[in-house]
């Protein structure tokens, strides 16, 4: 792990990582020597196929725990079984996320529900099942996967921006509780990173504003980043493994944008 050794062998979660930025700091913590649960709601050949992958390039033990990030009974479940399977949960890393684009008024309220269920309140309760380890070893790492949008509004993501809002709270509340625990919680802002996520957006995007592909990318997206880059998956893991490691001990309760300089502005 390079700058960061102190994480060989601990146990780090990763919820909604099948995928995208999840499964890149999966990767990167992978590689920084931590024992990984590789999480999503699917239950597939290919879900347990990527974990042994990812186990035998990195020589970390990896296991698969299918759970749906929208059931709190779920969630909590999850957080035990990675306790019982390595005997600790020492890494938390909370990324899983949905997106949907609307106006308010005709934001689909199964939507709003089911984008609060899974950006925001599943955190709330793979924290909270959590902490109980962390503080028995005496040690931990929260890193809650927000967004730019934890830090700014954009139109017609109203259920996203809240949530998101939301995990920026959590973070600085829990981060408050546990500090005399060894235990930090920060929330990484990313900006657009390109994933499935945003592939999947970009199609929206041009309806509600009536652009084609290259002006959603352009004028929409990278209009905010003064870089006119994408964030990597890469630079996202990178910057879990440096939160995970004890160079960070004092870096708590704070949500870190990583978006170009969007939030500069
Ligand atoms: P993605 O769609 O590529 O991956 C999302 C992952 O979450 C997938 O593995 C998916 O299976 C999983 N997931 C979805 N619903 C789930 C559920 N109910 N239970 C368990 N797992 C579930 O998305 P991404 O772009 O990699 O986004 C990951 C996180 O990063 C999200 O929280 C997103 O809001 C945040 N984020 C993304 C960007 C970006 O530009 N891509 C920017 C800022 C923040």
């Amino acid at each position: 792990m390079g700058a960061a050794p102190q994480t060989s062998r601990k146990t780090a979660i990763v919820t909604g990582s099948t995928s995208g930025i999840g499964l890149g700091v999966a990767e990167a913590l992978a590689a920084a020597g931590c024992n990984i649960v590789l999480n999503s709601y699917t239950d597939d050949a290919a879900d347990h196929a990527l974990a042994a992958d990812l186990a035998t390039r990195h020589g970390v033990e990896v296991v698969y725990i299918s759970a749906d990030m929208a059931r709190p009974d779920a969630c909590r479940a999850m957080v035990e079984a990675a306790a019982a399977r390595f005997g600790n949960v020492d890494i938390l890393v909370n990324n899983a996320g949905i997106q949907h684009v609307a106006p308010v008024e005709a934001f689909p309220v199964d939507k709003w529900n089911a984008i609060l269920a899974i950006n925001l309140s599943s955190a709330f309760h793979t924290i909270a099942a959590a902490i109980p380890h962390m503080k028995r070893s005496g040690w931990g790492r929260i890193v809650n996967i927000a967004s730019a949008h934890g830090l700014r509004a954009s139109p017609f993501k109203s259920a996203y921006v809240a949530a998101k809002h939301g995990v920026v709270g959590l973070t600085k509340t829990v981060a408050l509780e546990v500090a005399d625990d060894r235990i930090t919680c920060n929330a990484i802002c990313p900006g657009y990173v390109l994933t499935p996520l945003i592939e999947a957006q970009i199609p929206d995007q041009m309806k509600v504003h009536g652009m084609d592909r290259d002006a959603v990318v352009r004028e929409v997206m990278l209009a905010r980043q003064p870089t006119r880059e994408f964030v990597t998956v890469d630079e996202v893991g990178g910057f879990v493994v440096f939160l995970c490691s004890d160079h960070a001990a004092q870096i708590t309760g704070a949500a870190l944008p990583m978006d170009g300089g969007w939030t500069a502005q």
